[in-house]
């Protein structure tokens, strides 16, 4: 059958003038999780919500007391097909992986480690901080494009912000009000961490990307859905701006991009498409595989679970 075309095929306004349909906001709260010596909040992935953009974990890390000698001791493990992206509130932390980095993070720095076909990395305490660690991880999933391909390892430790009124905008990855982050990212993608005062803000976004806010402390609200602390607030697409208000102080991470073109299978440390990737991942890490590399870490590599398809199980 054809024609006509109805309202519903498209509306009958110009181009550029045509309002896109903003979705509502979707608020679901984290996990408590145990990693390491921490525990953690993980607003990502949950039920109903396993990635906005390529972005498809996210844990809030404490705030914890950490020592010269005990931090988040994370001990050596492997990852394939994501991007670590760590970002520290407080604190300091030490990376170590398989390509011989050996990097101390504190606020402001960005540490991103792309895993590719395979990479090991510990998180430790540094031998000489001692106080609170506050911080973030969070997970990219990688395109086909280079998810395959090597690993690597880059430290940033100055990156664009942008400021208003009440707000301060630090980019990590992709850009954002136009400031551009230095760090690599393989597909269309934005994260920012915003450290607000009360009022409001809003930003330009992109109708292209899903967005969601992570709220790390206080209480956002964007569209009159209040976001709290733990809590991420899944925002849609179609958006041309994003409205941030709140009535005291917050800090909170918006994350965004394009939403994945295939399903992604997450299990252990691992994203992958299919579960003879994961069993080949588990098998290589498991029989010390040269896949994986080693870490020079005084802390005891972590052992893979078996997947839970496992016929041996
Ligand atoms: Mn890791």
């Amino acid at each position: 059958m054809s024609g006509p075309v109805t309202y519903d095929d498209t509306p009958p306004t110009e181009e550029g003038a045509r309002p896109h349909p903003v979705p509502e906001v979707e608020v679901t709260a984290a996990r408590e999780a145990t990693v390491g010596a921490l525990t953690v909040r993980r607003a990502l992935p949950r039920r109903g919500r396993r990635a906005v953009g390529a972005w498809c974990f996210a844990d809030l890390m404490g705030p914890a007391a950490v020592t010269e000698d005990a931090g988040i001791d994370v001990g050596p493990h492997p990852h394939i097909g994501l991007q670590t992206v760590t970002w520290l509130i407080s604190g300091e932390s030490l990376h170590r992986d398989s390509l011989g980095s050996e990097q101390v993070i504190r606020p402001g720095q960005l540490n991103l480690m792309t895993a590719g076909n395979g990479v090991a990395h510990s998180e430790e305490a540094t031998g000489r901080y001692r106080g609170d660690l506050h911080g973030v991880q969070l997970w990219i999933a990688q395109p086909e494009s280079s998810r395959h391909g090597a690993p690597a390892f880059e430290h940033h430790a100055e990156l664009p912000s942008v400021e208003s009124p009440a707000a301060v905008a630090t980019v990590l990855v992709g850009e954002f009000a136009g400031a551009a982050s230095p760090a690599r990212h393989d597909t269309a993608l934005v994260g920012v961490d915003l450290v607000l005062r009360q009022g409001t803000d809003e930003w330009p976004a992109s109708p292209d990307f899903e967005y969601a806010v992570v709220v790390v402390d206080g209480t956002v609200s964007v569209d009159g859905t209040a976001i709290d602390a733990g809590q991420l607030g899944y925002l849609g697409r179609g958006r041309d701006t994003i409205r941030i208000d709140r009535t005291g102080s917050a800090r909170a991470l918006l994350i965004g991009g394009t939403p994945l073109e295939e399903p992604i299978l997450m299990w252990w440390n691992f994203v992958a498409r299919t579960r003879d990737e994961i069993d080949d991942a588990y098998a290589a890490w498991q029989s010390r595989s040269d896949r994986f590399g080693t870490v020079a870490s005084p802390l005891e590599r972590i052992p893979a679970p078996a997947p839970m398809w496992a016929p041996s199980r």
